[in-house]
C-alpha cells in the first residue's frame, strides 16, 4: 500500500529520502527513580541511519533508555551524545531544538483528541516552528498522504482506527524533518489487523536514512528490518548484534530464556 513512499526521491511533496540523520551515543547513561535504579549506566553507540531495535522483558528499562534521548526523562548519571554533542540540562530553545530533531512515537499514539489528523500535525509547526498556516497544512498533507492517509486529513482521531492513528502519529513525528525517530511499542496497541499497516510505513521509513530506534515485540519485524538488536533486562544491556546472529546465537542464558518465551 505503501510500501515504497518513503524512499522515492522524486513525485512527493515530503521527501524523506534526504533526511539527515544523526548518531546517538549513551555513556555510562544511568537513570534511578528515588533509590530504584532502572538503568544502569550503559553504554550503546547508534550510528547515523542505523536502525536498531531494543528488545527485552516487561520492565527492564527499554521505555527509560529510549525517552532519555529526548529527555522525556532526565538522565541520573551518565550522558548521551548526538552527533558528538552532550544533551544533558538541556534548557529552553536549546531543549525545544533537540526534541525538534528527534521524533517520538507512543504505543498509545497520544493524538490529541480535539483536532483533526491535519491539525494535530500542524499544531507544532505553527506554534513551536514559526510556519505559517499555509505551508503548515501543505506539509501536513504531503506527509499523510506518505502514510496513506491523506483522505482522512479532516477527521477527528476517534473517526480513525489505530492503526490510522498511529500512522497519524508517525507523520505527526516526521514533521519537524528529525534526523532520529523513536518508536516504544509502536504496534502493542494495536488489534492484530492493523499491525501490518505500521509496520509497513515503518519499514519505508527505515529505508529513507534516518536513525531509528525501536522498543518492539515484533520479533519479525526486528529480525527483518533492524541493523542490530540490543538486549535489554535488569536495567543492563546485555547483548548488541545484528539480528542474524542474534537471534541465531543468543549470548546470554537470559537472552535465551527471553527468546524461548517469545518466539
Ligand atoms: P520497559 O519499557 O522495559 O517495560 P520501563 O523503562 O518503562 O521498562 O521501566 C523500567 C523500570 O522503571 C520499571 O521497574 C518501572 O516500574 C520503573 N519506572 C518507569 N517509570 C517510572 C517512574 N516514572 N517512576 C518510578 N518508576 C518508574
Ligand atoms: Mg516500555
Amino acid at each position: 500500500m505503501v510500501s515504497g513512499l518513503f524512499s522515492r526521491s522524486a513525485a512527493s511533496s515530503a521527501d524523506f529520502s534526504h533526511l539527515q540523520r544523526a548518531s546517538i551515543e549513551f555513556r555510562k547513561a544511568a537513570k534511578s527513580y528515588g533509590d530504584h535504579q532502572v538503568l544502569n549506566g550503559v553504554d550503546l553507540q547508534i550510528d547515523p541511519g542505523e536502525v536498531v531495535a531494543i528488545l527485552g522483558p516487561s520492565g527492564s528499562g527499554k521505555s527509560t533508555l529510549i525517552r532519555l534521548i529526548n529527555q522525556l526523562e532526565s538522565l541520573s548519571d551518565g550522558e548521551i551524545l548526538i552527533d558528538g554533542k552532550p544533551t544533558r540540562q538541556l534548557t529552553g530553545s536549546a531543549l525545544r531544538q533537540l526534541r525538534s530533531r528527534v521524533g517520538f512515537v507512543f504505543q498509545q499514539f497520544n493524538l490529541y483528541a480535539h483536532l483533526t489528523a491535519q491539525e494535530n500535525i500542524t499544531l507544532a509547526l505553527e506554534r513551536v516552528h514559526g510556519w505559517d498556516k499555509r505551508a503548515a497544512r501543505a506539509r501536513a498533507l504531503a506527509l499523510l498522504r506518505q502514510v496513506g492517509l491523506e483522505e482522512k486529513a479532516q477527521q477527528m482521531p476517534a473517526q480513525l482506527s489505530g492503526g490510522q492513528q498511529q500512522r497519524v502519529a508517525i507523520a505527526r513525528a516526521l514533521a519537524s524533518s528529525p534526523q532520529i525517530i523513536l518508536f516504544d511499542e509502536p504496534t502493542s496497541a494495536l488489534d492484530p489487523e492493523m499491525i501490518g499497516e505500521v509496520l509497513q510505513v515503518m519499514k519505508d521509513l527505515a529505508h529513507s536514512g534516518i536513525t531509528m530506534v525501536v522498543v518492539t515485540h515484533e520479533m519479525q519485524f526486528a529480525r527483518e528490518i533492524a541493523d542490530r538488536v540490543v538486549f535489554i533486562d535488569g536495567g543492563d544491556i546485555l547483548e548488541v548484534a545484528p539480528p542474524a546472529e542474534f537471534f541465531a546465537r543468543p549470548q546470554h542464558a537470559r537472552t535465551r530464556r527471553f527468546l524461548q518465551k517469545v518466539l
